[in-house]
């Protein structure tokens, strides 16, 4: 009889200490991890800033500084890498970062990666124009009436992700259409054919690196129907050959493992390989 698939999660465990909008300690996550029955788990804290300027605005508040965030970066590895040797009988722990995409932040990623050596990367992408637009609806408007349409905002993220994915090569590709997190309409907008045709450009490309997607399950966290990515993004990658793989994309104890088991259903109805790649780093 085949084995059922092990539980996993290569996007998240985002923590307390680590991350202002995140909780809880790394290290009860990973019990967490441990007592829902996974023998693997990729832990993928955000990156630090490049300078001040890209400080998050509850980052601010708390008056922390691009070099306090690089410090608390560091301690990030220092925990991880020492619960890996810690939990190394009960699960294996891969030790990741989410990047971001903003300017000058590719080579400070390169930096950071050399640095900290990490096993693998999630590549993101959470800005247009240098703004973060999933911050909030109100941000992700700002963002539109700098670009003037939806349209134009979501050509622009498919630019910048494709940009990203050829200079980072990251392992796993986050949360490929988070550019519709406050779109209604995102499911006809995805669609249209400037849009479209940049989709299947960056997928293609995955596919070209031998990168896989992020089953990103934040949305259904809140509420929503659909992980990231979307149905017909998902039908186009099952046909292209692309691997995907759940992410939870947790900021706490709670969110440990949420929905993994609805991921693995949808993937394995859909004829996706169920026995999940170890992420490495792809220089
Ligand atoms: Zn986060
Ligand atoms: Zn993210």
């Amino acid at each position: 009889m085949n084995k059922p698939p092990q539980p996993i999660s290569l996007h998240g465990g985002h923590s307390g200490l680590y991350c202002c909008h995140a909780r809880d300690l790394l290290e009860d996550i990973i019990q967490r991890y441990i007592k829902l029955g996974f023998t693997k788990v990729g832990i993928t804290e955000h990156v630090p800033p490049v300078n001040d300027k890209f400080l998050y605005p509850d980052e601010k508040k708390l008056n922390l500084t691009a070099l306090d965030l690089d410090k608390r970066f560091e301690e990030y590895f220092y925990e991880i890498f020492a619960l890996k040797k810690k939990y190394a009988s009960k699960i294996k722990i891969f030790a990741g970062m989410e990047t971001e995409t903003c300017t000058g932040f590719t080579d400070h990623i390169k930096n950071l990666v050399l640095k900290f050596q990490p096993d693998y990367i999630v590549g993101s992408v959470h800005h247009i124009n240098d703004i973060c637009f999933d911050y909030s609806k109100k941000e992700y408007d700002r963002v539109c009436s700098i670009l003037g349409s939806y349209e134009l905002m979501y050509e622009k993220y498919f630019d910048l992700q494709y940009e990203m994915i050829q200079s980072l090569k990251p392992f796993v590709v986050g949360h490929f259409d988070l550019i519709r997190i406050y779109d209604k309409n995102f499911k006809k907008r995805l669609l249209l054919p400037k849009i479209k045709q940049r989709i299947m450009r960056n997928l293609a490309l995955v596919k070209s690196l031998n990168l896989i997607l992020d089953f990103n399950l934040r949305p259904l966290a809140k509420g929503e129907k659909e992980p990231y990515v979307t149905g017909f993004i998902l039908k186009s990658a099952k046909e292209m050959g692309i691997r995907v793989v759940p992410g939870d994309d947790s900021h706490g104890v709670k969110e440990a493992g949420c929905h993994v088991d609805k991921a693995i259903k949808i993937l394995k109805d859909l004829g996706f390989d169920t026995k999940w790649p170890d992420p490495v780093l792809i220089t």
